[in-house]
This record gives C-alpha cells, structure tokens and sequence, in this order.
C-alpha cells in the first residue's frame, strides 16, 4: 500500500519456536510448574497489567532490542475482558497545513477510534480500544510521545499523517507504533530489498494488508458519500425508488454461492414481471410472499438494469418442488428462511446506485442506514457492521504483549514479523529468504487464525 512506515529496524533470530509460550490470552502464572528463573523474570516483565493497573511500552524497533517495530503506548487494563492501549501523539501542522486541519485530524483519529472499538475483539471475549492520551493528560503513566506531521496530501506513513487520512489509515498506521507490521508486497524502492520477497503476506482481510480499506469497511460498516451530478435522474427520483436502487436485494442474495443450488437445479426461477392491478408494484425496498403447492413465492421490486434510473422494476422469485424431493423442500425452506429474514432486518445494506462511485465523508458518527440528502446532492449510507473483528488473533496478542519478549520470540507473530522490513531478516542480503520459516507464508499460522466474532 501507499502508507508506508520508514523505520530503522532490525531483529533478531529466535532460536527455539514454541507457538503458545507466553501467549498472555492463553497463559498465566499457574499454568506451568516447571518455568526456569529466566522465563519467570521474562513473564514477571511481560505479564499483561492485572485489572485496574496499566504498563508502558517503549520499545524502538532496530538492531539492539531485536524487534521489527515500534512499540510506544501505555497498555491499561480497566476490567476483566476490556483493555486499553493508549498513545501520546501531537499533531503538527506543516507546511501548506492550517492549525485548524492539524485540529480536524486529531479530532478525526478520536472518531475513528470510537468507531472501531466495538469491532476490536480478541480470544476469550476479550475487547480492546484505541485510545489518545488527552492533551489535558490523564491518570497513571504517560506514554511515549509519538510526534507526527500533519502534510496536505498525498502519501504518508506512520509519524506523516495526511490531512486526508481515513479510518482505515489512521488505524494502520497507529497500530505500527503499537507494534504491527506491514503485510501488503512491497513496492517502495527504498524498501523493496528483501522485503518484496522475504515480507509474510497477507494477501486479503486484514488491516495491515493491502485490503485495509475494504476490510474495515466490511468490519466497522462504513459510511459512503453518494453525491449526485447536477440534473442526474438520481436527483429527482422519488426517495422510495432511490432507496430500492441502493438497497441490497433478492437478486443480490439469490447470486450468492450458498443460494446457487435452489437456481441450478431448476427448482427456483427468478424474473421481472409487468406490474398489474392485482400486483402492483412495490414503492419501497420490501417483499410480499406467499405460497404455492410445494414451494412459495415472492415479489419485491428491484432496479432494472438496462435503466437504472428509470425506476424498479418488480421482481418474482419463485421456487417449487418436485413431488418426493425432499433435498429441494429443505433447500428452498432454507432460502426462504434467509430472504424473509433479510427483508425484514431493519438494518439494510446499502450502496451507491448503480453509477455513482462512493466517496467517504468526514463525518461517520451514524447509525447504519440511509440518509436522503439531496438537497445537497447526495445521499449517506452506512452497512451494519459485520460483527468479525478488525484485529487478528495474533495481532490483539501482540498488542497484551508489547515487545518485551523481543529476545526470546516464542510465538509465529514475532518470529514472523520479523522478516517484514528492509533491515528484517536476513539483514543486508538481497532477496535471500531462505531462513524465512514456512509457517510464516501461511497467513493462518502467521496471525494466529481467522478473526474472532464480535462477543455479544
Ligand atoms: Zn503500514
């Protein structure tokens, strides 16, 4: 990606691998019998802060402490399952940059923060929030100040923050100085040596990849920004109709893979049908069912796609099944099962119309949903999030753990972050990733598994 962090880092080897040591989710004082004093004196260190206490990280990545990155917070724990990290960052205005932009993306940082933290779940149910110091300061200890240059525009990194960032940026990039590590290809020259190729990629669904955005706004439920060009159809479509064209529908749902049997075997069929007195046509995003001998039926109206904005059309789906089939009964039962649950979620999922390329606004305090705001040409619309975390397992460990074990890496994470950087292992060869373990290029392995489901 684009956001690059420059550091002077380097590691160094860990000689013995074990993947569960000195997890802090999953380990603690009594588990083991037989630890030696080193291992006691390192977990005494590295224990997570006990509830209503807090730690300071402050690390730097580079050769001496053997880690690949920064690690600068102070790591509170205010109740059993909820913990804290907490950075110390100004702002500075640069050149071309007001006092005021530099204000904004303090103030923007906070916001994505908040936005995030329902999403920031780990192991155990356990949660965690990003948090920045108040300049008025706070309680327990500081932690490191982390000084970062607010620049007009463009590309950034880790202490050069656009003016322009969005959530997804600003997380990725304070997770860096929580410890984090790249896991997009490079492509920076300056940083392309080894790491183009001894990096451990991620190819998709982290927010330390190259699919940050998209996994964040399919995480938190992002809000977009439609705006509509001066004398567009869209403008003076009625809002019933605008809404059906931005909604997620039946069409939708019936192209997904778990929905294909039901369509390919025949037994359901899907079209548009003439509006009639007897079946007239939906005016908002809703569906009317009802039943058939061994199946049922339903309307709901849709965009028409040869002419977006001409108005919906309405749809029928209908499904029915040969006599004595009892896989199709249970599969068309299930679908039912899902669209009536859909159309009657009073949470949709909304997008652009078809067209019009989604911008992100600045102001994402908003509940999921749609906000008609055509007056000023555009519409609002946020998804409901997708209640996954944002934080891998192995990413929300690291961050309970800091960098104290920096000498003793004993998990895939650290022996895997390693090799993310241009001075990371092996450092000063070209392209050499030979000591690179293999466990390290199974992105499972490496983060720990998939992302934890949002406790209820
Ligand atoms: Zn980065």
């Amino acid at each position: 990606m684009f956001y690059l962090l420059w550091l002077f880092i380097s590691v160094g080897y860990a000689q013995d691998i074990c993947v569960d040591c000195i997890d802090p989710l999953r380990e603690s004082f009594g588990a083991s019998t037989n630890l030696g004093l080193d291992q006691i004196a390192q977990i005494a260190a590295c224990n997570p802060p006990a509830v209503g206490s807090s730690i300071k990280h402050d690390q730097r990545g580079n050769t001496e402490n053997k880690i690949p990155n920064d690690s600068r917070y102070v790591l509170r724990h205010p109740s059993e399952k909820q913990w804290e990290v907490e950075f110390n960052a100004r702002f500075t205005a640069t050149a071309g940059v007001t006092e005021q932009q530099a204000v904004a993306l303090r103030q923007r940082t906070e916001a994505c923060f908040a936005q995030a933290a329902p999403s920031m779940a780990g192991p155990g149910e356990n949660m965690l929030r990003l948090k920045l110091r108040p300049s008025s300061g706070g309680a327990g200890p500081t932690a490191p100040l982390i000084e970062i240059n607010v620049i007009p525009s463009g590309r950034g990194n880790a202490t050069n923050f656009a003016a322009t960032f969005d959530c997804p940026t600003i997380i990725h990039e304070f997770l860096h100085h929580a410890g984090l590590c790249d896991e997009y290809p490079e492509t920076n020259p300056g940083e392309v040596v080894n790491a183009s190729s001894c990096r451990p990629i991620v190819p998709s669904n982290s927010i330390m990849s190259q699919d940050m955005i998209n996994m964040y706004d399919r995480t938190v439920g992002a809000t977009k920004e439609c705006l509509f060009p001066e004398n567009s159809a869209w403008r003076t479509m009625p809002s019933g109709h605008l809404e059906i064209a931005m909604a997620k529908s039946a069409q939708d749902l019936a192209r997904e893979p778990a929905h294909r049997r039901a369509f390919d075997e025949g037994w359901c069929t899907h079209h548009n049908i003439a509006p009639a007195s007897g079946n007239p046509l939906i005016e908002n995003h809703s569906a009317r069912f009802s039943d058939q001998p061994r199946g049922w039926r339903m309307h709901y109206p849709a965009s028409n796609i040869a002419n977006p904005t001409g108005g919906p059309l309405l749809y029928r789906l209908g499904c029915q099944c040969p006599v004595n089939n009892a896989d199709c009964t249970a599969e068309i039962a299930t679908l039912k099962t899902t669209m009536t649950a859909f159309y009657n979620s009073p949470q949709k999922n909304y997008g652009c119309p078809y067209g019009i390329i989604p911008t992100v606004p600045q102001t994402i305090a908003m509940e999921p949903g749609f906000v008609d705001d055509r007056a000023n040409g555009r519409v609002i619309v946020r998804s409901p999030p997708s209640g996954i975390s944002l934080l891998h397992p192995a990413h929300f460990s690291r961050l309970l753990r800091g960098s104290c074990r920096s000498q003793d890496s004993k998990n895939w994470y650290d022996v895997c972050a390693r090799y993310a950087y241009r001075h990371s292992e092996p450092d000063g060869l070209n392209g050499n990733c030979a000591s690179v373990p293999a466990e390290c290029r199974d992105p499972r392995t490496y983060l720990g598994g998939d992302p934890v489901s949002i406790p209820r």
